[in-house]
Order: C-alpha cells, then sequence, then structure tokens
C-alpha cells in the first residue's frame, strides 16, 4: 500500500474547492512524510499532545487541523501554530481559544462542531444551543477567533440515507447561520463532513474538507 498513491487516487475524485484533511492520528511521523513527499500538506490529528510532538519534528509547512474533542488545559499544545480548530462545541471553549489566541498574538480558525448524528458518544451544539451562542453578549467581545463554518460527523452506520440525511442537514444548518450572523462574512464558508466510508456522499451535499484517515494510511491500532 503506497500512501501517496492513496491520496492521489482519493483527491482525483474530489471536485475543486474540496480540501482533503489526511487524518493521521495514531500513525507515525515516516507516514505522515511519505504523504508529504507526494505533496500532502494538511493533515488532521485529535489529540493535542499528539500534534504537538508531530509539529515539532515535522516539516514547517505543514497545516494542523485539530479535528478531536479539544479540552480546555489541552489548548496550549496547539494555539500557537494550529491552522483550524474544526471541534468547538461550548461557549466556553471558544473564550478559552480566543484566550490563549489573543497571549500569542494570533487569531485562529474555528468551526463549530454540530451534532448531527444524536448519538451519545459524540460531541456537539443543537442548532438552538448555536444561536443562543452567536447570540451572547461573551460571543461578540472574542476578537481573536475567526469562525468559518460548521463540522459535522456522521451516524456509524451503513444506511447511506441515514448519512445523507445527516450531512444535508448539516448544510442546511449552515445555509441558515451564515444567513443569519454570517452574511457580511467571505470567511463563512466552510462544511467539514464526511470520512473513509462517507465523503462520497458528503461531497455530493456539498463538503468543503473532507477528513480521510484508513483510506489513506490504513487501519488504526489502537491498542499500540
Ligand atoms: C478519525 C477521524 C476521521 C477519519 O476517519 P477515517 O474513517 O479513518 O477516515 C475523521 N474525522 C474525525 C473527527 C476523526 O476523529
Amino acid at each position: 500500500m503506497d500512501i501517496s498513491d492513496n491520496i492521489n487516487a482519493i483527491k482525483a475524485q474530489l471536485p475543486e474547492g474540496v480540501t482533503l484533511i489526511a487524518v493521521s492520528k495514531t500513525k507515525p511521523e515516516a507516514d505522515i512524510m511519505q504523504a508529504y513527499n507526494g505533496g500532502q500538506r494538511v493533515f488532521g490529528e485529535n489529540k493535542a499532545q499528539e500534534m504537538k510532538q508531530k509539529h515539532e519534528n515535522l516539516p514547517e509547512d505543514i497545516q494542523w487541523h485539530f479535528i478531536g474533542h479539544l479540552q480546555e488545559n489541552k489548548i496550549k499544545y496547539i494555539i500557537n501554530y494550529v491552522t483550524m480548530i474544526h471541534s468547538v462545541d461550548s461557549l466556553k471553549l471558544l473564550a478559552e481559544i480566543n484566550k490563549r489566541a489573543a497571549m500569542c498574538n494570533r487569531t485562529v480558525d474555528c468551526l463549530f462542531e454540530m451534532d448531527i448524528s444524536h448519538e451519545a458518544s459524540k460531541f456537539g451544539l443543537s442548532r438552538e444551543e448555536l444561536c443562543m451562542l452567536l447570540e451572547s453578549e461573551t460571543f461578540k467581545t472574542l476578537g481573536n477567533v475567526r469562525i468559518c463554518g460548521l463540522m459535522g460527523i456522521g451516524s456509524i452506520t451503513q444506511d447511506r440515507n441515514q448519512t445523507r440525511k445527516e450531512f444535508k442537514q448539516l448544510r442546511e444548518m449552515f445555509v441558515c447561520i451564515k444567513e443569519k450572523y454570517f452574511a457580511d462574512k467571505p470567511y463563512f464558508k466552510e462544511i467539514s463532513m464526511g470520512m473513509t466510508g462517507d465523503y462520497d456522499i458528503a461531497v455530493e451535499e456539498g463538503a468543503t474538507f473532507v477528513r480521510i484517515g484508513s483510506k489513506i494510511f490504513g487501519q488504526r491500532n489502537y491498542a499500540v
């Protein structure tokens, strides 16, 4: 299995305007370097300390996207280099990211993670929670975060119609939130959805980022 070939095969299927995030969580730096040497620059990780380690050891021009659940006390491991945080699911977390970003003189791009699957194991906001957050006084004071769009994780299911329904719903929420709160913000344009098993559906339903791990790097072994 050649990592670069896998990436090229996926990229050949993606329309213009859809960015591939190579999800390298749990994978060794040598695997990332194979992808890098084939031209891939955008990578996704879901653990802050793991991302920090890889960022320190790997080339400077890699764009690191944080896609996992982020604990406030771990923000410090990623804040000074992260390209985008896909998983903001509370005002408290966003305010903490803002505070840390201000401390290193950055404005950090963020997405709100929306709960589209309603699976107990997953995180994310409802549409109502997001509206309340965006209308809060605190939100208006956050000058060191830039909200670029929404992210969602589809259900674990073989039912592709269910997955499609969830992705459609995320896109509808995106359109509605954009209209209501970000109409004059051209950078609010991203929809992050789709993984190895469902990225084809996500692309059809309007994804601008797909997050693909196993199809590029092979199955993950969490026992290591
Ligand atoms: C692991 C992970 C992915 C990639 O999953 P694959 O099925 O291996 O493509 C995408 N998004 C998130 C949030 C993940 O945690």
